[in-house]
């Protein structure tokens, strides 16, 4: 089965697009994610079009398919409160149109944090932003993450995603990207990840499944905590993220690893390339640190 693999990538102020294309290949994957700028500010520059241009053909002669790659919104963007809400939707507005200039036609979106509005009150926010943002044009599809449940974030149970989607008046333009750490934080057990397909399947609809985040988590089902571990290092474990990699049901979806760096006295080094080789050869490494410090000797 070919794996649509990739991680999370940078993507830099004179390189922009090409940059991230050169990352993903040297971890030996065939997609990506990346933010246009830094994840914590809206501090954006324009796209280059000639980036762009040799972007597209590097991918082209990579084999990288366009369709599987995501750009990720900033996360502070938060459209459940009401708070910032014109500028929340102005930015969020360049920025689809910041990623039809690249040619991506994945936009991954946290729902937010309702901060005390309470969960409906913030479902009602998110829909009302997404309607100023989504016209009939909208080239690009939002895709909102499944939240860890931390503090006050919606988006934890897929029955919110559902009402979100149901509220959206281009519901075409809006789907759903999958967090293993995050729903097991949520609560969702991934030993029977199947279940969790079919409840998925039975709520929003298989269909809507656009992204995966292939994450291990330092805690425990149901921590709501939301803090992602190496791949097999953690709680969920490397064979039942392999049951997520490998599933058949939802093969075609794209997997974006954004597992923490290594970090040592010697700096800190991106883990992707020795993760993708354990996934792809279906073997737990148990000495991923050694093998990444070695390689960026
Ligand atoms: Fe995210
Ligand atoms: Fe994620
Ligand atoms: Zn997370």
């Amino acid at each position: 089965m070919q794996l649509i693999i990739g991680s999370h990538v940078s993507f830099s102020k004179d390189k922009q697009m090409l940059g991230s294309v050169i990352e993903a290949l040297s971890y030996k994957a065939n997609t990506f994610m990346f933010y246009t700028g830094a994840p914590q500010n809206t501090n954006r520059l324009p796209i280059d079009e000639h980036l762009t241009q040799l972007a597209h053909n590097l991918m082209l002669n990579e084999n990288i398919n366009i369709d599987d790659v995501i750009v990720h919104a900033p996360y502070i963007v938060n459209l459940a409160n009401d708070k910032n809400k014109d500028f929340n939707i102005d930015f969020l507005t360049r920025e689809v149109k910041r990623v039809e200039e690249l040619g991506v036609s994945k936009l991954v979106l946290h729902p937010g944090s309702h901060v005390g509005l309470g969960i409906e009150k913030g479902i009602e926010n998110i829909i009302d932003s997404l309607n100023a943002v989504l016209t009939p044009d909208t080239k690009v599809t939002i895709c909102l993450e499944t939240m860890a449940g931390k503090g006050t974030e919606i988006g934890s149970r897929f029955e919110e995603l559902k009402a979100i989607i149901d509220g959206v008046t281009y519901q075409d333009k809006v789907a759903v990207c999958l967090d293993t750490c995050h729903i097991n934080d949520a609560g969702y057990d991934l030993d029977d990840f199947n279940a969790i397909l079919d409840e998925f399947d039975n709520i929003i609809g298989l269909d809507k499944l656009y992204v995966i985040h292939v994450n291990d988590s330092k805690n425990i089902r149901g921590a709501k905590k939301d803090r992602h571990e190496n791949i097999g290092y953690g709680t969920i474990g490397f064979n039942n993220l392999l049951n997520v990699l490998y599933n058949d049901r939802i093969q075609k979806v794209p997997k974006i690893l954004e597992t923490p760096y290594i970090n040592t006295e010697e700096g800190s080094f991106a883990p992707y390339k020795f993760e993708i080789e354990m996934i792809r050869a279906k073997k737990f490494n148990d000495h991923l640190e050694t093998d990444v410090v070695a390689d960026n000797k």
